[in-house]
């Protein structure tokens, strides 16, 4: 099992990285998601996306919207990460496509929760 972070802090991507690791992922990381795009396109082996909201360059919804207007890459599920402020973005992110949306501050347990929603792990 593969999954991408993208985010553009770095300590939300450790954070999140870990917990995926101990689940059993390989996990690639991304601080944009111009760059995640470029990553996955690269790296056809991904089974999971993580994505942040608010993000230079390419913020989460354009990713979305981008993943899943992608021919090769519109199947993968796609897990948003938003922060409190941006709550009511969730069904924005959810209308646009993602799978499951998780909101800033999460527990590990929140986390694993989203993923176990998709079937992981596998
Ligand atoms: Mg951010």
């Amino acid at each position: 099992m593969k999954a991408a972070i993208i985010d553009d802090s770095r300590a939300m991507r450790m954070i999140i990285g870990r917990t995926l690791k101990e689940l059993g992922f390989e996990v690639i990381e991304a601080a944009n998601g111009r760059e995640g795009l470029d990553c996955l396109k690269n790296d056809p082996e991904a089974d999971l996306v993580l994505v942040d909201w608010n993000m230079p360059e390419m913020n989460g919804l354009e990713f979305v919207l981008a993943l899943r207007g992608s021919q090769h890459l519109c199947h993968l599920p796609i897990v948003v990460v938003t922060s409190e402020t941006e709550a009511s973005q969730a069904e924005r992110a959810l209308e646009a496509g993602a799978n499951e949306y998780v909101t800033k501050p999460f527990s590990k347990e929140d986390l694993v929760d989203r993923l176990r929603r998709l079937g992981f792990p596998q």
